[in-house]
């Protein structure tokens, strides 16, 4: 079970294009690396890159022509649109993605896929009809399930997640059957959405970033918790390395990729006893860590992949 690529199969297609594509780069943060970076490679490959903020669009929504407006003024229209949204333009970037999508330029990641990714309940939903292995988790909405909630998971040690937590912020490590109580009871008086996911000791505060571009896994590293830490992101003093991942890790990483319908992913997971357990899909990964312990030139292959799917566009387009 696979989230369709072409939902917007049923839109004209763009005619082929035999000239330097014109690419928006979306994003609020402009002058950081990864928006700096594809904003280069699109530039170096003799392409036009824009940056786009995702929170000045406005959208003018009618049946005749999608446009959007950028300070009052209509955008051109775009070949592709590369998404950098962060979480807390979710709702905003998909709208105005699928707006970019009805102008028919080729979207990158699907808004359908971003939201997808970004909704963790869902997104393990996929992940686990898609047969991709991951952590025990268990997540409830009465107040009452407390006991069960931490059953579901084999008790503890175990691991609350706030699923609004990002960079390992709300993630914590309950190493007892009460502490793990106490901390899903102090979330539950907050109202706070969490899952409870079984700890997954053998990793030993090491989890594996896989760069996934169109399929494939084009670069991966390896982060690692600082000493008497369980959380390897690098915004909790974790430290990224070069790493060799195995034929399983790397057909885990393909396979979450694509069953939430992703061209471009970073996919994280933990070297279990009993192999890849995948954690988080990301649908905006950043570039600079990873091309800097891998060496790989990751924007050039993103702006790679674009080009040859927007010239891929010559093909006829599938009939339904
Ligand atoms: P966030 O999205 O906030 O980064 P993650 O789910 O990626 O949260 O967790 C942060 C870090 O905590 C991971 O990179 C990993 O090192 C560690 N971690 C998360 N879940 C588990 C688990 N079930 N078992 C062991 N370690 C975990």
């Amino acid at each position: 079970k696979e989230l369709s690529y072409d939902l917007y199969q049923h839109l004209p297609r763009s005619k082929p294009v035999h000239r330097p594509l014109r690419i928006a780069i979306l994003t609020r943060e402009p002058k950081n690396y990864s928006s700096q970076r594809l904003k280069e490679a699109a530039e170096a490959q003799g392409h036009v890159a824009e940056m786009i903020n995702t929170a000045r669009c406005t959208m003018a929504i009618n049946a005749l022509s999608p446009a959007i407006y950028y300070d009052g003024r209509r955008l051109p229209r775009y070949d592709a649109v590369i998404p950098r949204i962060g979480a807390s333009m979710t709702n905003y970037g998909m709208a105005v993605l699928r707006q970019f999508a009805m102008t028919g330029a080729y979207i990158l990641n699907t808004p359908e896929s971003i939201g997808a990714s970004r909704d963790k309940l869902y997104a393990h939903q996929v992940l686990a009809s898609a047969g991709i292995g991951m952590p025990t988790t268990a997540f409830a909405h009465s107040p009452k399930d407390t006991k069960n909630l931490i059953e579901h998971v084999g008790g503890a040690p175990l691991v609350v997640k706030l699923l609004e937590s990002t960079q390992g912020r709300g993630v914590i490590l309950a190493e007892t059957g009460k502490a793990a109580e106490s901390v899903i009871d102090a979330f539950r008086g907050l109202d706070a959405n969490f899952i409870v996911q079984d700890f997954v000791k053998e990793a030993s505060g090491v989890d594996i970033r896989c760069f996934v571009i169109g399929g494939k896994v084009v670069a991966a590293m390896k982060r690692e918790a600082q000493p008497g830490e369980f959380r390897s992101n690098l915004h909790r003093g974790g430290q990224a390395s070069r790493v060799r991942i195995s034929k399983d890790e790397r057909a885990a990483a393909v396979k979450a990729a694509r069953a939430l319908g992703l061209s471009v992913a970073g996919v994280d997971l933990l070297r279990s006893d009993e192999g890849p357990k995948v954690l988080e899909v990301n649908s905006s990964p950043g570039i600079e860590g990873i091309e800097k312990s891998s060496g790989k030139d990751v924007a050039e292959i993103i702006i790679d992949h674009i080009e040859s799917h927007v010239r891929a566009l010559r093909r006829p387009p599938v009939r339904r």
